[in-house]
């Protein structure tokens, strides 16, 4: 919590203070409340959030009538929370309950964030006792393998990789026939993200997720998105989601953007729950998202 408050504070809080400013204005009048949808779509909060908020807020303002900075910020927090759904099962799910590993594919465009979370969340995993794979089935951007390596090597586990541009499917295939093998927990793979063509796209992520699924099945598929993309985040969000079935959002760069209301817009478009955020480029940047953790951390 501490390193999130102070990874958002750094990207200036923008939201959350700039909405308690405005409420704390004497008369809420017509303009005001423009200026709070602005400051919502401003963060990317998304067109219908931004108007179920502003229609609760002023509701409930107008309920309370005076306001002090404690209740205004208790009022925001209850609402801003209800958009962030608290109640979903955030969990990373990298058990199969089966004897083979569980199973995670790491989806997104490329120079979002997947393999460095990809290590990222190995990291974690290994420190959790677990014994992981990667698979290197990025085969598009040249070298993404051995960045991948290179985080195996950091952290403590094995890689398998192929020859460059080889074919990502018969690369994922072997790490998981190398995780089963070698009794792995877990194996993680690495997925290309090239948004030329729909299709191109659907045709490989497709044949990945089939080839793996063959052998073991899939426990968890996470979407990775850069934060700092905003609206241009939710197009990506929507095309992966026709492709194969997310089960989790990753919403990195968190670190460097005032536009967390992404994480609101996101989980609504998909339904389905940002598991995990970056907070910068290291190693240990990884954490899981806890929304009331986020909003205090938003409302400073
Ligand atoms: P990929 O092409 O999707 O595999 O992207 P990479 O994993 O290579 O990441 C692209 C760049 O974003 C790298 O310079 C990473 O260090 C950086 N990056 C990844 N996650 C975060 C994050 O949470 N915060 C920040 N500030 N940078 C990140």
């Amino acid at each position: 919590l501490v390193r999130l408050r102070a990874r958002l504070s750094r990207s200036q809080n923008a939201l959350g203070k700039g909405l308690l400013t405005l409420l704390s204005r004497e008369h809420l009048d017509e303009d005001t409340w423009e200026e709070v949808e602005d400051t919502l779509l401003t963060a990317d909060v998304g067109v219908q959030p931004t108007q179920e908020l502003v229609e609760r807020l002023r509701e409930r303002v107008k309920v309370l009538g005076t306001r002090t900075p404690g209740e205004l910020r208790g009022l925001l927090r209850e609402e801003l929370l209800t958009l962030l759904v608290p109640d979903f099962d955030r969990t990373v799910n990298t058990e199969s309950g089966l004897d083979t590993p569980g199973i995670v594919m790491v989806v997104g465009v490329n120079g979002t964030g997947k393999t460095t979370t990809t290590g990222k969340l190995a990291r974690v995993l290994v420190a959790d006792g677990k014994n992981v794979v990667l698979g290197a089935a990025d085969t598009f951007r040249a070298a993404a393998a051995d960045q991948l390596q290179t985080w195996g090597e950091r952290v403590g586990a094995r890689t398998v990789r192929g020859p460059e541009g080889g074919d990502p499917a018969s690369i994922a295939f072997d790490a998981v026939k190398e995780g089963i093998q070698e009794g792995a927990d877990v194996v993680l793979i690495d997925t290309a993200g090239r948004l030329h063509t729909k299709t191109g796209l659907m045709d490989e992520l497709g044949k990945v997720k089939r080839v793996v699924e063959k052998h073991a099945p899939l426990d968890e598929v996470l979407l990775v998105l850069d934060a700092t993309t905003g609206q241009n985040g939710l197009v990506q969000a929507r095309v992966f989601a026709e492709v194969v079935d997310i089960t989790g959002i990753v919403l990195t760069k968190l670190d460097g953007t005032a536009k967390g209301g992404i994480v609101i817009a996101v989980q609504r478009e998909l339904g389905v729950p940002v598991k995990l955020v970056g907070l910068g480029e290291g190693a240990d940047d990884l954490a899981p998202f806890d929304p009331e953790a986020f909003v205090d951390a938003l409302l400073g």
